[in-house]
């Protein structure tokens, strides 16, 4: 419920256009099809994507030549749900963590601006409530608002934060955040990183140093890689996942802001593209707005 109204205004304009693009038609020509493909790009899918889904279309038009307006959305939201599934699990729908591991560690890249700091508070909420030990470590070093900032939802979920000064070292902070957390027998880390881009060498310098480091306190850390990713930004979304997914090794996604934008299209397009599940979608700005990607339910909402 809350699904649908948060990407309400995704679906009210994919539908919207959708409907006009085949108003007074009665089968999927060229043209119904050249209005998929300028709405599809225009939703934010991206161009190879939205070409793929064009293309997948086509067989299927070239199949049955009759291929009526109405069967559009059936076969639409059919190769959408095909093109999540190939890199999403998609049938969670609860804020589970793997239990072989303990303490799971997630650490967080992103932009700033992006609702990293955000999605860390409100993750770290859900797992609280699912009864998981959670402790945070502030390697965003970088910015003192952002070390302010992880404490505020910190002491909002009552969960223990791991922070040094401004301006110290973020792989020191990681490897005093798993410490502290190994020591306190935590479920799960949520380590936040600094979200410089404009040096493309240093980030990744920075995030595997980080990485070298926590693995003197566990091998095989971290677990998780999660990238937030700003779902009303476009193709700026797009290009954040080039660059993060070139310095690091990214292993899940994070799409935030899907409440103030008619651009969901963007969790189509970054999944396939990038072949990394989307995990998480946010839509909202309070601790409860956040909520496992759930593929059936996102196409549905989309559809429906
Ligand atoms: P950071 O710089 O990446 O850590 O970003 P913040 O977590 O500080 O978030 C930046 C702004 O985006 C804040 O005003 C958040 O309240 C807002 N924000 C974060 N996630 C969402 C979301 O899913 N929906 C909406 N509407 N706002 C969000």
């Amino acid at each position: 419920e809350s699904l649908d109204k948060g990407l309400e205004k995704s679906k009210t304009s994919f539908f919207s256009k959708l409907s006009k693009a085949v108003a007074g038609k009665t089968k999927v020509d060229d043209g119904v099809l050249d209005n998929l493909e300028e709405i599809l790009i225009s939703s934010d899918v991206g161009v190879n994507t939205t070409l793929k889904i064009i293309e997948r279309i086509e067989e299927r038009v070239a199949k049955d030549k009759y291929l009526g307006t109405d069967e559009l959305n059936k076969i639409l939201r059919e190769e959408i749900a095909a093109l999540l599934a190939e890199t999403n699990v998609g049938n969670e729908t609860d804020f589970v963590i793997p239990t072989d591991k303990k303490p799971y560690i997630i650490m967080v890249v992103g932009v700033n601006g992006v609702g990293k700091t955000t999605t860390i508070g409100k993750l770290a909420a859900q797992f609280t409530k699912n009864g998981k030990k959670v402790v945070l470590g502030a390697a965003d070093t970088f910015r003192a608002a952002a070390i302010d900032q992880l404490q505020v939802w910190a002491d909002r979920v009552g969960v223990p934060i791991v922070r040094q000064e401004m301006g110290s070292d973020p792989a020191s902070v990681a490897f005093d955040t798993l410490k502290s957390a190994v020591s306190q027998n935590a479920d799960v880390v949520i380590i936040d990183t600094a979200g410089r881009l404009h040096n493309k060498v240093n980030l990744m310098n920075e995030l595997t140093k980080i990485k070298r480091v926590m693995q003197k306190v566990v091998v095989d850390a971290p677990h998780e890689v999660l990238l937030v990713l700003d779902g009303s930004t476009g193709q700026n979304a797009f290009e954040q996942a080039k660059q993060f997914t070139k310095a690091t090794e990214v292993t899940s996604l994070a799409v935030t802001k899907l409440d103030g934008t008619a651009k969901g299209g963007v969790v189509i397009g970054i999944s396939d593209q990038f072949q990394i599940p989307v995990k998480y979608i946010g839509v909202g700005e309070k601790i409860d707005d956040l909520q496992v990607f759930n593929k059936i339910e996102f196409v549905d909402s989309f559809f429906n």
